[in-house]
């Protein structure tokens, strides 16, 4: 089988939460694609339930859209404890990490739940599981220990303040 980058770090020596290149790949043309692991809870200790996880996955896919130039996905690791961002073009992990915590700052103080998109059954493949309240209370604790633009040291960056 194919070697994957994220199975060979070692999770027990991060320390969440934080942003992380996971790898830049050019296409054939020159084009650069980056992937990026947004830690938001520290591996096999902890890991967001489902339905507050959902809620932030449908609320990030805007929110970062708004702040980082380039999104193509944001999607939810099965363990549950953060996101893949990939981006075009090579944005740094302060960048991102800014972004992340100024996103996590909005659901925090301004999101209600009309504002959450997807939540019925024709846009939704699970629509009845999801959690404006538990969305706010992860993404209250995530920003309570900062947000590290490193994974091994912590370098807590400020939620970009133009929002
Ligand atoms: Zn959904």
């Amino acid at each position: 089988m194919a070697e994957v980058e994220s199975f060979a770090l070692d999770h027990t020596k991060v320390k969440a939460p934080y942003v992380r290149l996971i790898a830049q790949e050019e296409g054939p043309k020159g084009d650069v694609i980056s992937n990026f692991d947004l830690r938001l809870v520290q591996p096999n200790q902890n890991a967001i339930p489902t339905a507050g996880l959902h809620t932030i996955e449908h609320l990030l896919a805007g929110l970062l859209r708004d702040r980082l130039d380039g999104v193509i996905d944001c999607s939810p690791f099965g363990c549950r404890t953060g996101f893949h961002l990939i981006v075009w073009g090579a944005p740094s992990t302060e960048k991102v990490a800014q972004a992340l915590a100024s996103s996590l700052t909005e659901i925090r103080d301004q999101t209600k739940w009309a504002d959450v998109p997807g939540t019925d059954k024709y846009s939704c493949g699970n629509f009845k599981d999801h959690s404006l309240t538990s969305a706010k209370e992860w993404a209250a604790e995530i920003l309570e220990q900062g947000i590290s633009s490193d994974p091994d040291v912590r370098k807590v960056v400020s939620a970009e303040p133009a929002y």
